[in-house]
């Protein structure tokens, strides 16, 4: 767990390194996204597995980039590539230490797969997880349950996984199903559900895991996407996953097809469905790829939604 890649990350984030960057008028992503959001007894963290890249086309495939202007410009973003954050959401309450994705391990993308130096940073020795609950299997959420030694990372935690999710990606069919671009998350996934294999424990849409979590079917980005729905002190926190991978195009145009939804038509039904929910109930979400920490809500706009932050 501290290989070479690790020791490297934290000495960038050592204090010197920091003034170096803030000297440049840039700043180091931190390690910690939010600390401590109380839900009742409960209490809400979002650690950084760090960043992708993800080119746009990739991302918006039938998008036109004259679309793509329109909505990003007047935010001063990018138009050719997407740089989401990786938030990965931990939750403690009375015996549990429960991770919401496993983040990207040592060997996706080199500026991801932070999460084991963000736990180390937060005081927490990966044994001392009792449960990881998975939203699906791409790279960024499931790699990371392999060291750098292709161990097991979480060896004392009940690997939690939607049933038709681990359905999907050990069907001997997949791969040959899956376009050349992707044979990789495939090979990838496959490698990683069999190593983890005598930890997992399955979930069906509707069913309590431990501290009252609520699993909640949102298929579309993946065949068995499952987002899931914290309930503390009256009040209730939706990890969200992938259903909503964009603080802008997921929000304001959830009809656009996204390319890294496996079946598109069924990513944009059930964006829809959702940000009606939780516009309707006000509900507090994460969103793993939404603006760091990634915790706000979605309001009604325009005929369709806005992403607001958390203050
Ligand atoms: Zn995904």
């Amino acid at each position: 767990m501290t290989g070479a890649k690790g020791a490297t990350r934290r000495d960038v984030m050592t204090a010197a390194a920091a003034l170096a960057l803030a000297g440049f008028g840039l700043r180091p992503r931190p390690l910690f996204a939010a600390t401590g959001l109380p839900l009742g007894e409960l209490e809400v963290s979002v650690l950084s597995d760090g960043h992708l890249t993800l080119p746009m086309d990739f991302v918006l495939p039938q998008t036109t980039k004259e679309e793509i202007e329109a909505l990003f410009a007047p935010h001063g973003l990018p138009t050719d590539a997407l740089k989401p954050p990786l938030n990965v959401t931990l939750l403690r309450g009375g015996d549990r230490l429960i991770l919401f994705d496993a983040g990207s391990g040592p060997r996706f993308q080199d500026t991801a797969g932070a999460l084991p130096s963000a736990l180390e940073a937060a005081g927490i020795d990966p044994s001392e997880v009792t449960d990881v609950v998975f939203t699906h299997c791409h790279p960024d959420h499931l790699w990371g349950v392999l060291d750098d030694f292709d161990e097991p990372l979480f060896a004392e935690a009940t690997h939690w996984m939607p049933q038709d999710e681990w359905a999907y990606w050990r069907d001997e069919g997949t791969l040959a199903a899956t376009p050349e671009a992707r044979k990789s998350f495939v090979v990838g996934a496959q490698n990683r559900l069999a190593a983890i294999e005598d930890f997992v424990t399955l979930v069906r849409p509707g069913d309590e895991l431990p501290l009252g979590i609520e699993a909640l079917a949102t298929f579309g980005h993946t065949p068995g996407h499952t987002s899931y729905v914290i309930h503390g002190g009256g009040d209730s926190l939706l990890v969200t996953g992938d259903a909503l991978t964009n603080h802008l195009f997921s929000f304001e145009r959830p009809d656009w097809p996204s390319g890294t939804d496996q079946d598109p038509q069924m990513g944009a039904a059930t964006r829809k469905s959702l940000l009606e929910r939780i516009a309707t109930d006000r509900m507090r979400i994460v969103g793993y790829h939404l603006p760091e920490p990634g915790i706000g809500t979605a309001e009604r706009k325009d005929g369709a939604y806005r992403f607001v932050p958390a203050a």
